[in-house]
């Protein structure tokens, strides 16, 4: 055990995940408020900078600054120390938003209750179940008409696969919203109108026994609502802090972000239920948080978008013990020790430099292109890596062509080192080597960034043209498996990665079940772990 338990028994590292305007910012905002860490529950990020068109891409980079600073904030509220991962989504969304994931002990996810799951939250939700960490589901937007409760509970079953464990319950929706019943101390959380949340609600409590409560509450609601929970705990998982932890059961909540109702309820469960920094796997076994020694390993690179300054930033995610500034720590991929040069760390709006920190926070590193995605760094003396950050399934596809051949060697230089940062995967096709490139990105966004970023930084333009692909699939078992031989469907492509891994290319989904087919004993994965 290290002198450091206290602290880092006390952090509690989670990402937020939703579709786009189920309310993650909003929710973000009202934690913020409790923690104390902003007075009025103000802005975040500038919201401009959450809705804009893709030509506006120059201006979002400019306020890149925001975005950084919003991507992890920390915060304390009563003995915890809370370092929330934002997870970026509209045109942002890209392969740093599942890597975010990889970063953190837990997820919170935000529905919102008219609309039920949705996309995006089915891709990040599937990350999260890849790690066994412990997801919780805040349904969002009580205060509008909401989907039936029971229904909602089900779809989230049916769709995501996991048990559902209501800790409230909603009393009616929209105009009718009354506030929610906590199944565990019998007691109801009246809602009432906080100014649009700009101040903390009152909240009453009252008993379901309470006569006091049919002032708040018709009758017809009350009956309703007994009704509903004896069919819930006859028919509902019980609450098992076990299946919680193994991410086998969410805990559900019930509340308004907006109105700042159910808010506080949810944080203060959330918090008790959810882990404290997770032991992780290296290649030496698994690596406690409670060690003494640092270490850390890199999940996301944000490169700068000023052009006279090519530094990145490489974000680290403590996994144990102690960071201290003033320390040297070893680079395991690099084989070099060094000083980690300017580490930040993000509080509410602000960022400052750190001169410590501990398992589970995250720290913003200045890096001069040293670093590369999932690299391990530890104290001297000390030689393990962490296990290595999955590829993720690229969703776009384009080839790339250069305008002006004469500038391969700069073209060649640029793509390579965009590609190792992250922001997108580069192709070939299977058996030509580089003259053919495919382009392969998470978000399209990232296909303008890769434009802007050959011509300002490498003065190389290029045309994209867009490819019908949609699903890739990695092969699992490529040493038993002759690739050149593989039969697929007419639209499927053969193509390598910069590792030279094989993949297959489809334009329909269900080419892949027919290429399974007909290939006995192939494996695919949406991953790539190589
Ligand atoms: P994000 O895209 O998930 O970050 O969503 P935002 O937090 O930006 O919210 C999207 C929109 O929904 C905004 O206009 C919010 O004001 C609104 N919103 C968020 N939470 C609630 C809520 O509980 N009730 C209502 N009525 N609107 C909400």
């Amino acid at each position: 055990m290290s002198q450091y338990t206290k602290e880092i028994e006390k952090r509690r590292t989670f990402a937020i995940i939703s579709h786009p305007d189920a309310g993650k910012t909003t929710l973000t905002e009202k934690f913020l408020l409790y923690g104390g860490a902003i007075n009025l529950a103000g802005s975040v990020k500038g919201k401009a900078t959450a809705r804009h068109a893709v030509s506006d891409w120059m201006e979002i980079e400019k306020e890149r600054g925001i975005s950084v600073t919003s991507s992890v904030l920390q915060f304390h509220y009563d003995d915890y120390c809370i370092n929330i991962l934002d997870t970026p989504g509209h045109q942002d969304f890209s392969e740093d938003t599942y890597r975010t994931l990889m970063a953190a002990d837990s997820a919170v996810m935000v529905i919102d209750g008219s609309k039920g799951v949705e996309a995006q939250t089915r891709k990040l939700f599937k990350v999260c179940v890849m790690r066994h960490i412990p997801i919780f589901t805040f349904i969002n937007k009580m205060d509008r008409d909401a989907n039936d409760t029971f229904e909602l509970l089900d779809e989230i079953e049916k769709e995501l696969g996991i048990a559902t464990c209501p800790i409230n319950w909603p009393i009616g929706s929209g105009k009718n919203f009354r506030g929610v019943y906590d199944r565990n101390t019998r007691k109801v959380l009246t809602f009432s109108d906080t100014q649009k949340g700009t101040k903390e609600g009152v909240e009453e409590e009252i008993s379901v026994d309470d006569s006091r409560l049919d002032e708040v509450i018709s009758q017809e609601q009350k009956e309703q609502l007994l009704e509903e929970i004896e069919l819930l705990d006859g028919a509902s998982a019980e609450f098992d802090q076990e299946q919680v932890s193994q991410g086998k059961l969410s805990p559900v909540f019930f509340g308004s972000a907006l109105t700042n109702f159910g808010v506080e309820t949810f944080l203060k469960h959330f918090l008790k239920m959810t882990t404290s920094p997770l032991p992780r796997l290296a290649d030496c076994g698994v690596v406690d948080p409670m060690e003494e020694d640092f270490s850390a390993f890199v999940f996301k690179i944000q490169a700068n978008m000023n052009k006279n300054h090519r530094d990145r930033i490489a974000f680290m995610r403590i996994c144990s013990g102690k960071f201290e500034a003033s320390r040297e720590v070893y680079h395991v991929q690099g084989e070099k020790k060094m000083r980690l040069s300017q580490p930040q760390q993000l509080m509410a709006q602000d960022r400052h430099v750190v001169e410590e920190a501990y398992a589970g926070d995250i720290i913003g590193v200045f890096d001069p292109g040293i670093f590369s995605i999932g690299d391990t760094v530890c104290a001297p003396g000390k030689k393990f890596a962490y296990e290595g950050i999955p590829t993720f399934a690229p969703e776009h596809f384009a080839r790339v062509r250069q305008m002006d051949t004469m500038k391969r060697k700069q073209f060649v230089k640029g793509i390579n080192q965009i590609a190792q940062e992250g922001a997108i995967q580069i192709f070939q096709e299977f058996n030509t080597g580089m003259e053919e490139i495919i382009v392969g990105v998470v978000g399209v966004l990232q296909f303008d960034v890769l434009k802007y970023r050959l011509k300002n930084e490498y003065n190389v333009e290029i045309l994209l043209e867009n490819l019908p692909y949609e699903h890739i699939r990695w092969i699992e078992n490529k040493d038993e498996v002759d690739v050149r031989r593989l039969t697929g469907t007419s639209d499927m492509k053969k193509v390598t990665d910069l590792k030279g891994n094989p993949l297959l290319l489809f334009i329909n989904s269900w080419s892949v079940g027919m290429t399974l087919d007909r290939n006995e004993g192939l494996v695919l994965s949406e991953f790539s772990r190589n």
